[in-house]
């Protein structure tokens, strides 16, 4: 049986979560994006938002008492009772610690973690060329994907914006983090028997097909 929680590990940049929305649809599971959900609070203006604005715009993580508490939540929900996968969380060793036992009490089994690998020159491409129509959400590229206009969409004109955190100063910081924080999850998940590595570098497509082909056989 396909493994019910799937972790999409990687690096800023990696595709985790364009990855995760193809699995999401294909499987009928929720895609639980701890990034999308801390946007969501800064855009609310929450409590917790407050706080993770700071930190996700300087690109430093989001404390991790929130974030498990976030996901914690999430994933109580009916929806996820089939399975669920993770989008670049858990982040730090203490989530995923945190996983562990949440799996455990909620008698789910070992999770899957697939591992996006892509290498720093194209990340930083992907990171600072990124931008995303504001009306739509379609995202381009500047270097890789650009619009047919300059700083225009092309399905509906909504001008493109830059994410605050793909700032240069952010997008430093953010690598940062990932090396220092989370890269040491790859060994943690390796040792477990429990990864899986994917050739992120390719387009989008291809690694879905790869994905969803792996996970229907998993
Ligand atoms: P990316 O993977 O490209 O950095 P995300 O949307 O996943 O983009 O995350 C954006 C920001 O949200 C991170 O830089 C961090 O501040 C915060 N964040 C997201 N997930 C976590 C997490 N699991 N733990 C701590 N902070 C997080």
């Amino acid at each position: 049986m396909r493994p019910q929680a799937q972790i999409f590990l990687g690096p800023p940049g990696a595709g985790k979560g364009t990855q995760a929305r193809e699995v999401s649809k294909h499987f009928s599971i929720p895609q639980i994006s701890t990034g999308d959900m801390l946007r969501e609070a800064v855009r609310n203006q929450t409590p917790l938002g407050l706080v993770a604005k700071a930190k996700m715009e300087a690109g430093e993580l989001v404390p991790d008492e929130i974030v498990c508490g976030i996901v914690e939540e999430r994933i109580s929900e009916p929806d996820c009772r089939r399975g669920f996968i993770l989008d670049g969380f858990p982040r730090t060793l203490a989530q995923a610690e945190f996983v562990d036992r949440m799996l455990q009490a909620k008698g789910k089994g070992a999770p899957l973690v697939l591992d996006i690998k892509v290498d720093g020159d194209l990340l930083l491409k992907r990171l600072t060329g990124r931008r995303t129509c504001s009306v739509c959400g379609e995202i381009y590229n500047i270097y890789l994907n650009p619009p047919k206009a300059d700083g225009v969409c092309d399905k509906d004109g909504g001008k493109l914006g830059q994410r605050p955190d793909d700032e240069e100063q952010a997008i430093r910081q953010r690598l940062l983090a990932y090396e220092t924080q989370t890269r040491p999850l790859i060994d943690y998940y390796q040792r477990k028997g429990l990864l899986r590595e994917v050739d992120g570098s390719r387009g989008p497509e291809a690694i879905a097909k790869e994905l969803i082909d792996f996970l229907e056989k998993a």
